[in-house]
């Protein structure tokens, strides 16, 4: 532990490349100061006489290279500082990556395309995050690319979602999310839905290539994309097939040596993977600490992170004034499928969903591709591979009064149907 300080915080003494580790208790605040030294969380610098403040449940890792003072005021779970640390190989990892980045920009070519594999609670966010912080400080736009569905770093849970990396992580807040690009995915565990999961990831892939044909710096920078912790079966597959749709240059392997030798098995030769040891500062997350989360992801895109307060306001919707879809019908025995229709098929249609009770509490995506048809048949795909615009929660549904005529879904309207509630302003900038 730290040594008690004038202040009343904990004053912790590090020397070169070693880290401070502390967990915040539940319902507690902890604030962190840099006193003397260089000193940064997760790849973000901070700054020296700045109080930095960490919510309940927060695991955080003060590293320095070069040794630091740092001090802790406020109720921590533990707080310990270790030597022992994998940041040399992550800082080796960025270094190699850089040199491709290099040579991208001298030949003309792109920059490199990571993937970020492992099971869950080996830290592969946090390496995700180091690695965009340190290309980003050295000029660097990397693009962030999130398909961890449980645990996005970027949008609400249930969402994949791609980032363009311009600065480094708040300390605090983590990355500025001005302008993602946020696709529907509904379910926090990829098995849910497998194939949608997969043609997500290409969709992602394409936006990605797409924008790296038109801006030349994204292209250098790369891309490093963060995928989910399930690493068997479907899951694994799900990260062969991400591998080909990005086609990815590096592969970085956090702590299992069985999924690396498979990788390396199932992989093209020209697919650089890497086996990266976990540090040991990775805390597993019970699933409660995990539902609790996402609950906090939902809320910060409500009403915002300490900083920035949203308000958000809820409005009446008639029921004929939207139309409501889910993905993926339920499935059918192969013989009852229509003559050329496939299991496949099933899972990427668009279901149309008629407004009940049992929708309250839901959190839905709003999509502004336009919807033409009457059955939803021919425009559906479009629908399903476009980015959202941003999210809804249902709060109340009124079955009674759906017949009353259409008000649009975005002015306030008395008297209508379906009572939904809107942050921020639907976030627009989604489409750039
Ligand atoms: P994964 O993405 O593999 O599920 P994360 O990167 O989200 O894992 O890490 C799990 C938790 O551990 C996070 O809360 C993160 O802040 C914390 N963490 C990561 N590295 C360290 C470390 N070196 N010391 C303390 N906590 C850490």
């Amino acid at each position: 532990g730290g040594t008690a300080g004038s202040g009343g915080g904990s004053r912790f003494d590090l020397e070169k490349e070693t880290e401070l580790r502390f967990e915040v208790e539940a319902g507690e605040r902890v604030q962190l100061e840099l006193l003397s030294g260089l000193a940064e969380v997760f790849g973000s610098e901070l700054n020296r006489n700045k109080k930095y403040t960490f919510g309940p449940g927060s695991k955080i890792a003060v590293f320095t290279w070069q040794g630091c003072s740092l001090s802790l005021t406020g109720k921590t779970e533990v707080a310990y500082v270790s030597k022992d640390t994998p940041m040399l190989l992550y800082l080796n990892t960025h270094a190699a990556l850089e040199q491709m980045r290099r040579q991208a920009e001298r030949d003309n070519e792109r920059g490199p395309r990571v993937m970020v594999v492992g099971p869950t609670d080996v830290g592969k966010s946090t390496v995700c995050r180091l690695l965009l912080n340190y290309a980003v400080r050295l000029g660097r736009r990397p693009t962030l690319v999130e398909l961890d569905v449980g645990q996005s770093s970027v949008s609400v849970p249930g969402t994949m979602s791609a980032l363009y990396i311009e600065r480094p992580a708040d300390v605090e807040e983590g990355f500025s999310v001005q302008a993602p690009l946020v696709f529907h995915f509904g379910s926090t565990t990829p098995g849910t839905n497998i194939k949608l999961y997969n043609k997500l990831t290409s969709c992602l892939a394409e936006v990605f290539s797409q924008r790296c044909e038109v801006n030349r710096k994204a292209s250098v920078g790369g891309c490093i994309i963060n995928t989910c912790g399930w690493v068997k079966g479907s899951g694994y597959q799900a990260l062969v097939h991400c591998a080909s749709a990005f086609q990815v240059d590096v592969v970085l392997v956090l702590d299992q040596e069985r999924l690396y030798n498979e990788l390396k098995r199932d992989l093209p030769h020209f697919v650089r993977v890497v086996l990266l040891p976990k540090s040991g500062g990775v805390v597993e997350r019970s699933k409660d600490c995990r539902r609790e989360t996402r609950d906090d992801k939902i809320r910060e895109y409500f009403y915002g992170f300490r900083g920035t307060s949203f308000y958000p306001h809820a409005f009446d919707v008639r029921f004929s004034d939207v139309r409501i879809y889910k993905i993926g019908a339920p499935s059918i025995p192969d013989s009852c499928l229509p003559l050329g229709m496939s299991q496949d098929d099933t899972q990427l249609k668009l279901v149309p969903v008629s407004p009940g009770r049992d929708l309250t509490h839901h959190v839905l995506s709003v999509s502004c591709v336009e919807d033409d048809t009457e059955g939803g048949e021919s425009r559906s795909r479009g629908i399903l591979e476009s980015p959202v615009c941003g999210f809804i929660v249902v709060t109340a549904v009124d079955t009674q009064a759906q017949e009353f005529s259409p008000p649009s879904p975005f002015t306030r309207h008395p008297g209508s149907t379906c009572n939904l509630f809107v942050g921020r302003e639907g976030g627009k900038q989604n489409h750039e």
